[in-house]
């Protein structure tokens, strides 16, 4: 039986990075957690995880390589996922910062077209819906 799927070790290899076992441990505990911060992945990692200093090293480092995309929403530390092959948007829950994926309706970036601002190539639109979450809409105050 063989598999079409690709494996992080080949993942990172084919983006000239070595196959370390931090990097390797980081890739998996993303794809269980997407939108995690730095330290909720240190934590994920248990007792072997590499100190939150390595672990900002590492998400940089898969970043640069395009394996892991960033955003940061206000008022909290930068998030990462392993969904980088679209032009998806994120709503925040403004009470407990909760993080769910927006599909794009167009697909591409830009994906909202305003009036371009003269000297200037729009690439991106950075787009976050700001909201409260059932959970918390349904909580007691
Ligand atoms: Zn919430
Ligand atoms: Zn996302």
């Amino acid at each position: 039986m063989s598999t079409a799927l690709t494996s992080d070790a080949d993942l990172l290899r084919a983006s000239g990075l070595r196959a370390t076992s931090g990097r390797l441990a980081i890739l998996s505990a993303l794809a269980k957690a997407p939108h995690a911060d730095a330290e909720s992945l240190r934590r994920r990692l248990g007792a072997d995880a590499p100190s939150l200093q390595a672990v900002h090293n590492i998400l940089a480092d898969l970043h640069a390589a395009g394996l892991v995309r960033r955003f940061e929403p206000a008022r909290s530390a930068a998030r990462y996922e392993r969904r980088v092959d679209d032009n998806h948007h994120h709503a925040v829950c403004s009470a407990c910062g909760k993080v769910v994926d927006v599909d794009c309706a167009v697909g591409a970036a830009p994906c909202l077209h305003g009036p371009t601002p003269p000297g200037f190539a729009v690439a991106a639109a950075e787009v976050i819906f700001w909201g409260v979450c059932d959970d918390c809409a349904a909580a007691p105050r």
